[in-house]
């Protein structure tokens, strides 16, 4: 049997893995008119009213910059295949959403790095320069053999030097954990700031006490899965290398890669506080079927190193990018770099669990 912990571990990964790759106006339009009934484009006047534009976020001269979509919905069935192949069954285990926004920025507000969702969403006079801040976000839901899993990952990209990324990774559900990550020019110098929860370890607050049983006195809960029992530890700071994104951010940017046609791609990637190197390969051609339609898709192919002075092996072996220790395939739409699947196998005691993310759905302006 599964080990839930695990279980979830992996369905975590199968939402970072969906945040696969994505992007490009046309070819979104074309799997949205696939997918979805879409409201029509054109004003009161007949004229076609102008979505709102995608932001684009720059990584640097010579980088690569990707872009944010100003409103989109990427839906994805989760399943578990048992066997190989999934002869032995696949079941469908949960969801997985992809979504974007781009939104006017208040400068000042919120305060000191901390973001929150209810930025101004109003729409803003046309002829005032306005700075614009966007989002990315991946959330995973799912159960399993009791487990419930609802895990999100979140990227704002802020117009500002510092921070400029507010990465946050927030698990509920069975397991809670939270992490922060902001990254960018502070006081001219490219820099990270990381933390994570942890459970809390005997403070004083009695509200977190358990109560005495015959064997022992009343006293701080050892261990436990409340929310309310998790406090933030102290944060860690270092410099990184220019161009350096997020996981989430490292979606949208193999998006781009792919929509701008190049074959292949590296950059610095941050997983809470190490740095890796990610090379992206585009590879071959495949139709791939899904219940949101049947799309030519390019494989892409991930490989991972440790940065140079960054540590290897043992507890620094990668798996920030989708948490499992497995292989990974991800197909993106060939036009658009939209992921249209992802699957990662992981060996689980005596099987091989393949978890697999097929898009649904599809929502853009
Ligand atoms: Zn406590
Ligand atoms: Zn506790």
């Amino acid at each position: 049997m599964f080990q839930t912990p695990l279980f979830a571990q992996i369905l975590a990964c199968a939402g970072f893995a969906c945040t696969g790759l994505t992007l490009a106006r046309p070819a979104l339009a074309r799997l949205a008119a696939i997918a979805v009934a879409r409201p029509a484009a054109d004003g009161p006047h007949g004229a076609a009213a102008a979505p709102r534009s995608p932001l684009v976020v720059t990584r640097g001269p010579d980088a690569l910059a990707f872009e944010i979509p100003a409103a989109e919905v990427l839906d994805f069935d989760v399943f578990v295949e048992l066997g190989l192949l999934g002869k032995l069954g696949k079941f469908r285990v949960g969801s997985f959403e992809l979504s974007s926004g781009v939104e006017p920025f208040q400068a000042g507000l919120p305060p000191a790095g901390i973001v929150t969702a209810a930025l101004a969403s109003e729409p803003v006079a046309s002829f005032a320069p306005v700075p614009r801040a966007g989002w990315m976000r991946g959330r995973a839901r799912g159960r399993y053999l009791g487990f419930v899993l609802d895990h999100t990952i979140e990227t704002r990209v802020l117009p500002q030097a510092w921070p400029r990324f507010v990465h946050r990774d927030t698990a509920a559900g069975s397991a809670c954990r939270r992490r922060e990550l902001r990254y960018g020019d502070r006081d001219g110098v490219n820099s990270l700031w990381y933390r994570s929860d942890t459970h809390c370890k005997g403070c004083e607050r009695r509200e977190h006490f358990v109560d005495a049983s015959l064997f022992s006195p009343a006293g701080h809960c050892r261990r436990c899965r409340r929310s309310a029992h998790r406090v933030w530890k102290a944060p860690r700071t270092r410099t990184i290398p220019t161009g350096a994104v997020d996981m989430l951010s490292a979606v949208f940017l193999c998006r781009a890669m792919v929509a701008e046609g190049r074959d292949e791609l590296t950059f610095p990637l941050l997983d809470k506080d190490t740095i890796w190197e990610l090379g992206v390969k585009r590879a071959g051609r495949q139709r791939i079927e899904t219940s949101a339609g049947t799309f030519t898709c390019r494989a892409i192919v991930l490989s991972p190193r440790a940065a140079e002075g960054e540590p290897r092996g043992g507890k620094a072996q990668f798996k920030g990018l989708f948490g499992i220790h497995g292989t990974l395939s991800i197909w993106v739409e060939e036009a658009s770099g939209i992921p249209v699947r992802i699957e990662g196998t992981v060996p689980v005691g005596p099987l091989d669990l393949v978890v697999s993310l097929e898009l649904r759905s599809t929502e853009s302006p």
